[in-house]
């Protein structure tokens, strides 16, 4: 698999040369999260949506024509939203949903690629996964993870009027939840903290590396995901 990752800035004001575009993430031709229009230049084959949030959807504020199946965790007014109940076969790719907790109104998911005996996680954004998909998780050889707070706990507020959680795992806690499970850890939708000083914030992530290594994706970095156990 050809790992393309197209865009890593977070839902913030700030930006800086090679972490300006929001989410968006090419596997093959194979579109996860469309957190820019000049994405669908790319011309995928089919788009998968980890939430309606609009950094990873930027049509939930603006028209959008869409030509491709369009798959998300829940409807959306005015798309034809295929919604992920169960792994959908595309390209010769297979692709799960692992529900994820993030947002107090909307469903949110991340997503687990298989092809030709590789295995890819990204995870969108999340606090926290629910602990009965969580045990569920494969080994994979690249987890794709959000990078919003590097903080350990990251930032998770209760919304006082349905008592429900939202938020963001910090970086270390996805670290720790995925190294045992990945090959290698790259981290995407950076945060503004990540913004203040680019080098110490790169240093600071990679120094989480340890079995697994730990790195920090630029727009428009690509990755090859080989197989090469033994036959
Ligand atoms: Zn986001
Ligand atoms: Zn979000």
């Amino acid at each position: 698999m050809r790992v393309e990752i197209l865009g890593t800035r977070a839902h913030i004001d700030v930006s800086a040369p090679g972490h300006a575009l929001h989410s968006g993430i090419l596997i093959d031709d194979v579109l996860f999260d469309l957190g820019e229009r000049e994405y669908l230049e790319r011309r995928p084959t089919a788009i998968f949506i980890t939430h309606f949030h609009e950094d990873h959807a930027f049509f939930v504020n603006e028209d959008v024509d869409l030509d491709v199946p369009l798959y998300g965790p829940q409807p959306w007014p005015g798309l034809p939203v295929r919604v992920m109940r169960g792994p959908v076969d595309i390209d010769g790719m297979t692709v799960s949903p692992i529900p994820t907790n993030h947002s107090a109104g909307l469903r949110s998911c991340a997503y687990l690629v298989e092809k030709d005996l590789g295995r890819v996680l990204y995870t969108g954004d999340l606090f926290s996964f629910p602990q009965r998909y969580r045990d569920r998780i494969p080994d994979v050889d690249l987890a794709i993870i959000e990078g919003s707070f590097m903080r350990r706990g990251g930032l998770v507020r209760r919304d006082p009027a349905t008592g429900r959680s939202h938020g963001h795992a910090g970086i270390p806690d996805l670290v720790d939840l995925l190294a045992p499970l990945s090959r290698r850890i790259v981290v995407t939708h950076l945060g503004s903290w990540f913004y203040r000083d680019i080098a110490a914030s790169v240093q600071q992530i990679e120094r989480l590396s340890g079995d697994v290594r730990v790195t920090v994706a630029v727009d428009g970095m690509t990755l090859e995901v080989a197989v090469d156990r033994d036959v």
